[in-house]
């Protein structure tokens, strides 16, 4: 009754006047909105804490990029014109969204817009460089970018870097690679091949998450070329964006893709008609025929656990939309930039 007086002495209203209702019923709606911000923030900040690793495409093309230098073919003029329909070279993210702790997967040409793109896509949760890189082979698309790393861009501080021994000596003997490794911007870290059978070989990164680098057969000038096996405690992933034939490799490919959960595979070339007067002998990938055709009398699941990669510009699942769907409507899959797996 003092509280009513006092309101309503207060508010000069009379006693039965709705003045005190509304402070109360105001009250009360700030004290459940702010119950409900704060619900939301710990329900937030949970899901994070539970949410397991994850790979982000960064890149789908092969070395050249998409468009390709020079091209003016039908191919590479859409994309010249349409800046929406650009990709870059092949590259992926794995991330931690528990440790925070990320890793880059091949050093591109494009490292530079792949490094902002990943900004984006993660909304700055994350730290700019990565806790690690990755690269498969001594091809430019996929170590090049590391001269962006250098005293004359960023100059990073140990950024480590996992390599064969092969690529390891090469970026070690070579520069300008070997300035990077002379002024510390990059830590090279040799991974030992792993075999099919060991697992002792593999890098860990902390709480299940470990990688492991297969030997495939592909064109060795400079070095030799990994395909990575990228396993977390929810997912197990292969990554290999270039090799020879598949029937090259020691490995038949029908298991290893099986004993994953998703397979990013070789798709440089669609088929013989990507390259015209070009003899493909000499630049030997699985085609994205002979790949589909391996896997036609596999089940639905284990066809749907590939995700091709590494599109040359003339590879028309780059922008052929009929091409895209007889892709997958055969059960396939074909991975697009920005996605999450
Ligand atoms: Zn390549
Ligand atoms: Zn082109
Ligand atoms: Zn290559």
């Amino acid at each position: 009754m003092l509280q009513y007086y006092f309101i309503r002495k207060s508010t000069n209203q009379p006693f039965y006047t709705t003045g005190y209702q509304q402070t109360n019923n105001f009250e009360y709606m700030i004290r459940i909105l702010l119950c409900i911000s704060f619900m939301f923030c710990f329900v937030g900040v949970q899901a994070q804490k539970n949410e397991p690793p994850y790979i982000l495409v960064l890149g789908v093309a092969q070395d050249g990029g998409y468009p390709h230098l020079g091209c003016t073919r039908a191919c590479c003029t859409m994309a010249w014109k349409d800046e929406s329909m650009r990709r870059y070279v092949v590259s992926l993210a794995l991330v931690d969204p528990v440790s925070k702790n990320w890793w880059l997967f091949e050093a591109t040409p494009d490292i530079k817009y792949q490094l902002h793109y990943f900004q984006t896509l993660t909304k700055g949760l994350y730290n700019f460089l990565p806790d690690g890189i990755f690269i498969t082979h001594a091809h430019i698309g996929h170590y090049t970018g590391l001269m962006d790393l250098g005293k004359e861009v960023m100059s990073t501080h140990d950024v480590p870097v996992y390599v064969l021994p092969k690529l390891k000596k090469y970026l070690e003997t070579n520069g300008p690679w070997s300035q990077l490794v002379n002024l510390r911007n990059i830590q090279l870290v040799e991974m030992e091949e792993c075999g099919f059978d060991e697992r002792e070989d593999a890098i860990p990164l902390g709480d299940g998450i470990r990688v492991l680098a297969y030997r495939v057969p592909h064109r060795d000038e400079y070095s030799e070329t990994a395909g990575f096996r990228i396993e977390t405690k929810q997912k197990k992933y292969l990554f290999i964006p270039d090799i020879n034939k598949w029937d090259k490799w020691d490995a038949n490919i029908i298991d290893v893709v099986k004993s994953v959960d998703i397979a990013l595979l070789d798709a440089t070339f669609f088929d013989s008609t990507d390259l015209p007067g070009r003899n493909l002998a000499s630049v030997p990938h699985p085609l994205v025929r002979e790949t589909m055709g391996l896997f036609k009398n596999e089940s639905k699941e284990t066809k749907s656990k590939i995700h091709l990669i590494h599109f040359n510009h003339t590879n028309p699942i780059l922008w052929d939309e009929k091409k895209q769907k007889f892709v997958e409507q055969a059960g396939f899959n074909f991975a697009k930039q920005g996605e999450r797996l």
